[in-house]
């Protein structure tokens, strides 16, 4: 961490703050020139408020250099973290796709749609049991029923289940979950973060509607921190001043997390785009930009989907889908699976 110093700084006060950075066990590289003055500090800096030393008198500016993130940063841990979930691995190379719909409906939705999607590839289950809905009136989920229904699509199918959790009151159903998703909307709930971070369970973290890159990252942070390594970032796209897409797909995002995060990285075209013609293309590109998994809106009948009815494909977009996204994973040398 940088810290500029006013030009007109008071001695005392230089010398206060020097101190206190002192006590608290930093290291002082001070370079003192006719413009500018600066004080280096060096240690672990992140238990630094950045607001608090720039409210100092004396103090100009404060700049980070060091990333905020620790455990989740490639620099601590070059290697990838590789996630085995019923023998799917996410992180070694290998393209994992998490099919199904929106929200679990009915037995008999639940059921053909998890039929359908295994036929055509995918390698894991997903549908909402609990629903983070805008409006209060609108379908919240089956909860606890719709927990069982999964697991009995488990059973039947073989693919392994992640579902949304929205409340750590709710953890005790998750038990027998193979993922624990934690959506957008909740992606900075900290009280849930901390809980997941207890839990010996692979997490898939979505990126808030409004979070950076940087902040998506130290959500991770807080379930690496409480104990748990087993998280899984997931790019769903962002709010900008587009109208055009539900949200606007940021692909670069993927890269980047790969780059910056030696967690595996996963991307919703669904909720990034709101458009079935796009969710073919940006799955593509998403595979090129490096995502270890993708996670798409199947509906064994669309048109009478309770949420998200116009962004979820049938079984047959979704199969005709499949052969292109085994073309691209083939290309790249990644096997699905
Ligand atoms: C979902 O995957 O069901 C969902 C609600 O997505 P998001 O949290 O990304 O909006
Ligand atoms: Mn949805």
């Amino acid at each position: 961490m940088i810290i500029l110093l006013k030009r007109e700084a008071n001695k005392e006060d230089v010398r206060r703050l020097r101190e206190d950075l002192m006590e608290r066990g930093f290291s002082l590289h001070e370079s003192t020139g006719t413009v500018e003055s600066l004080i280096g500090v060096v240690g672990d800096t992140s238990t630094l408020d950045i607001g608090t030393i720039e409210a100092r008198d004396c103090v100009d500016q404060v700049k980070r250099i060091a990333e905020p993130y620790k455990s989740v940063n490639r620099k601590m841990h070059p290697e990838n973290t590789v996630i085995d979930v019923r023998g799917h691995k996410f992180g070694d190379g290998s393209l994992q796709i998490i099919a199904g719909p929106c929200s679990v409906e009915t037995e008999e939705q639940i059921m053909s749609t998890a039929r359908a999607v295994k036929e055509a590839g995918a390698t894991m289950l997903r549908g909402g049991a609990f629903k983070p809905r805008t409006s209060p009136y609108a379908f919240q989920g089956l909860e606890a029923d719709g927990i069982k229904l999964l697991l009995k699509a488990r059973e039947e199918t073989g693919l392994p289940i992640v579902t949304e959790i929205m409340g750590v009151e709710d953890l005790p159903l998750f038990e027998d979950i193979d993922v624990i998703q934690v959506g957008a909307r909740n992606m900075q709930n900290f009280k849930l973060l901390k809980a997941l971070g207890k839990v010996k369970k692979p997490i898939l973290l979505k990126r808030g509607l409004a979070n950076t890159i940087e902040e998506l990252l130290m959500s991770a942070e807080y379930i690496t921190a409480g104990g748990n390594a087993e998280v899984i970032l997931c790019e769903r796209g962002i709010r900008t001043f587009e109208t055009m897409t539900r949200n606007t797909l940021d692909i670069s995002a993927v890269s980047l997390m790969k780059q910056k995060s030696h967690l595996p990285v996963c991307a919703d075209p669904s909720h990034a785009t709101g458009i079935l013609s796009l969710i073919e293309p940006m799955s593509l590109s998403l595979i090129v930009a490096g995502a270890d998994a993708l996670e798409i809106e199947v509906h064994c009948t669309p048109t009478r989907a309770l949420s998200d009815g116009s962004q979820q494909l049938t079984p047959t977009a979704f199969t005709e889908l499949m052969v292109n996204i085994r073309k691209m994973a083939e290309f790249l040398g990644r096997k699905i699976g």
